[in-house]
């Protein structure tokens, strides 16, 4: 039962309280399955566009392919419509809240959160900080990153359902003034995130040893400028070594995981059991652009995959909870979202459990609901969303509805 935007009951079908179901509109989905909207931990909007692009690892996937496409986004409208189709392509996958890195142009954050806030999505984003190291057309200073990031937060930051993230690329690309900004926001502003990469590619990484040479490893940058801690989000975090990960845990420092993109990208193999056995939560990502799929399900089916590398296999159970209820805890959210109980906001998404021939023969032999979603992760795609919800409002399935199920009955 929805009203005014959040969940008021939940529970078996037939067993609603009258008090509350008089003058309601049922919404009828039969047998689909109704789950809270998925959330993603890691994506770059403005990337939409060079998702796909052959041939090259991270640093050389930059320079070719990211920036020249980043920098047209100082163009407000060519970045009102990107933003636009980003959060439609997210929503047609069933993904009613992600963090996001907009770019480095003022703009781009603008008209992100005015197509989010037009959707009424509970999303996070932040402009993007990169002084050195990039070609002129996506580079701020110190001083101008700053002062942009500031004037978007008062702006934008618990504006509706809008939430910001302070969002410096990786170090390779900000100065120590521009690191020092950051961390200088996140204590300023004690409840936006921050979010940025570390240890994705073994190239990056050494080049951020070159760079600063002082600092004991790659995470250990960002711990000296005050960037780390329990809303600070970091991509990717492949190459950790012991002390890292002991750091990141002590300081509930959280990590995503973006598995698609690490095999695309050829940066490596994310190990999620020693990640959570040295206590740290960590949440699903699909980093478009470096990664190849919008959907939650083409992300946990890559993270099964590498899992299964390490000899762990990650359960459809742990899968989908990491991008419902487990993620929006990483994201300190898990009051507001991730579930489908009362004084939750209404983000809900509806799976049809039997959206190809492949997945209906699969689910008909399914033995148990672990089968049933596992099929789903490893074999559904945009196909298997009926029907979204955000803030209460259904958002109109794009695909044919075919069986006549979803039918709206006044009582
Ligand atoms: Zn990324």
């Amino acid at each position: 039962m929805i009203e005014g935007g959040d969940i008021v009951w939940s529970g078996q079908f037939g067993e609603e309280p009258k008090d509350i179901t008089s003058g309601a509109v049922r919404h009828d989905y039969g047998d689909d399955l109704i789950l809270p909207g998925f959330i993603d931990g890691h994506a770059h909007y403005p990337q939409t566009g060079v998702i796909a692009s052959f041939g090259t690892q991270l640093l050389e996937w930059l320079e070719k392919y990211t920036f020249p496409e980043e920098s047209l986004f100082s163009d407000l409208n060519y970045a009102r419509e990107k933003a636009s189709l980003f959060l439609d392509l997210l929503l047609s996958n069933g993904t009613t809240t992600a963090a996001v890195y907009c770019t480095v142009h003022r703009e781009s954050a603008e008209a992100f959160f005015e197509e989010a806030t037009s959707r009424n999505l509970r999303m996070i984003a932040g402009k993007v900080l990169m002084d050195r190291n990039a070609p002129l057309t996506v580079m701020d200073t110190a001083l101008s990153g700053y002062e942009d990031t500031k004037s978007l937060i008062e702006k934008w930051h618990g504006r509706g359902r809008n939430l910001y993230a302070v969002t410096p690329r990786f170090a390779p690309t900000s100065t120590p003034e521009q690191l020092e900004a950051c961390g200088a926001l996140i204590s300023e502003f004690d409840d936006v995130y921050l979010q940025t990469h570390v240890a994705e590619n073994l190239d990056e990484i050494k080049w951020v040893a070159d760079l600063f040479p002082n600092a004991a490893s790659y995470q250990d940058v960002y711990a000296h400028y005050k960037m780390i801690g329990p809303r600070s989000l970091y991509g990717h975090a492949i190459h950790m070594d012991d002390a890292d990960l002991a750091m990141a845990a002590e300081t509930q420092t959280k990590f995503v995981h973006c598995p698609t993109s690490n095999l695309f990208m050829g940066s490596g193999l994310f190990d999620l059991n020693r990640v959570w056995k040295a206590g740290i939560d960590v949440m699903l990502g699909c980093d478009v652009g470096g990664g190849t799929s919008l959907s939650p399900f083409a992300t946990m089916k890559a993270a099964y995959e590498i899992a299964q590398q390490a000899g762990f296999s990650l359960t459809p159970e742990v899968a989908f909870w990491l991008s419902t209820a487990g993620g929006a805890e990483t994201l300190s959210l898990g009051d507001k979202i991730g579930r489908l109980e009362p004084g939750y906001e209404a983000d809900i998404v509806v799976l049809n459990l039997k959206s190809t021939p492949i997945i209906q023969q699969r689910v008909e032999r399914a033995e148990s609901l672990r089968d049933i979603l596992f099929a789903q992760m490893i074999l559904a795609d945009d196909r298997a969303i009926r029907a979204v919800y955000t803030s209460g409002n259904r958002i109109k399935a794009k695909q044919k509805i075919t069986n006549g199920r979803d039918r709206e009955q006044a009582r």
